[in-house]
């Protein structure tokens, strides 16, 4: 089995390469206020739209998934209603119940922490799936496992202790992909082997600065990486692009419009 995803991973990777870094932009995303950027897969193309902060959208060969969707539902109409949505933890900017009701649908499976799990109403629990730090799931085709995220520095460890919320390592048609959760440049990120795609959180004094998130990233590596989730209150905003800069050219950064419109 192991030796299949390798084989599979070089074979999409070398796809990867011969793609470069183009960014295609289908007519439905040019429609969008956000572009999308889209990335070559087993037997197709996932399709990643930023949504805002710390939402977006995958369209997979294998579905739709929505991370942390929340905020005005109407920023979803252009999507198809999802076949996965993954929630990260219970705060505000990850998890609101309204949102949420606005946009499952009645065939949607969620993958929540087991704190998220139990704020859910027993409709929405029916179709959920807790997992909790280190475990798996699977679902359509799809390998979710969740990685553990919390704050390492003294006086930040309130916001996310260790072992309630999640990350998630999703391997969708032959891709891996990191979604960070809320946290710091914890030993866990740092270990990360074999992603292609990572969504990696910034803003203080919640997470961390650009500084350690380019000295994890340095450290994983993923081929591509999205800084996500860099602006908060007071003078918490990192800059994508210090990020960026600091990792250097071993890794594809995309920016995603995280904040416009
Ligand atoms: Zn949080
Ligand atoms: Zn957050």
């Amino acid at each position: 089995m192991k030796t299949d995803l390798t084989i599979h991973r070089r074979t999409i990777l070398a796809g990867v390469a011969a793609w470069g870094t183009v960014t295609f932009l289908p007519y439905a995303a040019r429609a969008e206020t956000h572009a999308s950027d889209v990335f070559p897969s087993q037997n197709g193309v996932v399709e990643v739209s930023p949504i805002s902060h710390a939402s977006f959208v995958l369209k997979t060969p294998f579905g739709v998934i929505f991370n942390d969707p929340v905020g005005d539902p109407s920023a979803y109409l252009g999507f198809p209603t999802p076949d996965l949505i993954l929630i990260t933890h219970e705060h505000g900017d990850h998890f609101n119940l309204g949102t949420l009701l606005a946009v499952v649908g009645p065939k949607t499976s969620l993958v929540t922490n087991p704190a998220v799990f139990a704020k859910l109403p027993a409709k929405l629990q029916a179709q959920a799936t807790m997992i909790g730090n280190r475990e798996t799931h699977e679902t359509m085709g799809i390998g979710i496992e969740a990685i553990p995220v919390y704050n390492l520095t003294v006086g930040r460890r309130k916001f996310h202790p260790r072992g309630r919320d999640n990350g998630y390592i999703l391997t969708v048609d032959g891709l891996r992909i990191y979604i960070s959760g809320d946290t710091e440049d914890i030993p866990e990120m740092r270990a990360l082997k074999d992603i292609d795609l990572a969504f990696v959180c910034m803003n203080l004094p919640f997470t961390m600065d650009a500084e350690a998130a380019a000295s994890a990233v340095s450290e994983f590596k993923p081929t591509y990486c999205y800084p996500y989730h860099y602006r908060g209150r007071d003078n918490g905003t990192q800059d994508p692009t210090d990020f960026a800069d600091a990792v250097g050219k071993s890794v594809d950064f995309k920016f995603g419009g995280w904040y416009e419109g």
